[in-house]
């Protein structure tokens, strides 16, 4: 896929609300130093959100989190495909993870997540687990021995959409 990135104004234009709302939330003890912004396909601007992890006591509030959920709600749908992220820092795993469950296929970026490390707020366990380097901050067990226990919801759901 081709990008063209869009023009310093627009850009700043993006940015400009989500650092706003950012800072207003770090002043306010509400939220981390991250924010984003969700623009439709025709550049309008669907959302602009800070980091909601203190005010909600929510470790998953993270700018792009909040920002898929917003909008979602917002729009009344779960495919936000055409839709661009404006993100101030790069993201972390789990909100690459949002993007692509809502169908977002672009996400530009400010600061790197070295940045986001050198700030106390570093997501490299993250990368290591998923790039296969350092599984060992989670167990993942697959319990074979537990489809049984489980497989009505499977057999609930195909007799439900049948
Ligand atoms: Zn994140």
């Amino acid at each position: 896929m081709t990008h063209t990135t869009p023009s310093p104004e627009v850009l700043d234009s993006y940015f400009t609300p989500a650092v706003e709302v950012t800072l207003e939330g770090m002043r306010e003890g509400t939220g981390g130093p991250f924010g984003a912004t969700l623009v439709n396909s025709d550049g309008e601007i669907v959302v602009a959100v800070g980091n909601t992890v203190i005010k909600d006591t929510d470790i998953s509030g993270h700018a792009e989190m909040v920002a898929v959920r917003e909008a979602c709600r917002k729009l009344s749908t779960l495919d936000l495909s055409g839709h661009v992220m404006y993100a101030t820092c790069e993201p972390c795993p789990m909100c690459v993870a949002v993007m692509m469950w809502a169908g977002i296929t672009t996400c530009y970026y400010a600061s790197t997540h070295v940045d986001a490390g050198d700030n106390g707020f570093s997501d490299v366990r993250l990368r290591k687990y998923l790039d296969g380097s350092d599984t060992s901050t989670l167990d993942m067990i697959h319990l074979d021995s537990g489809r049984e226990d489980c497989a009505s919801i499977w057999t609930e759901f195909q007799a439900l959409n049948a």
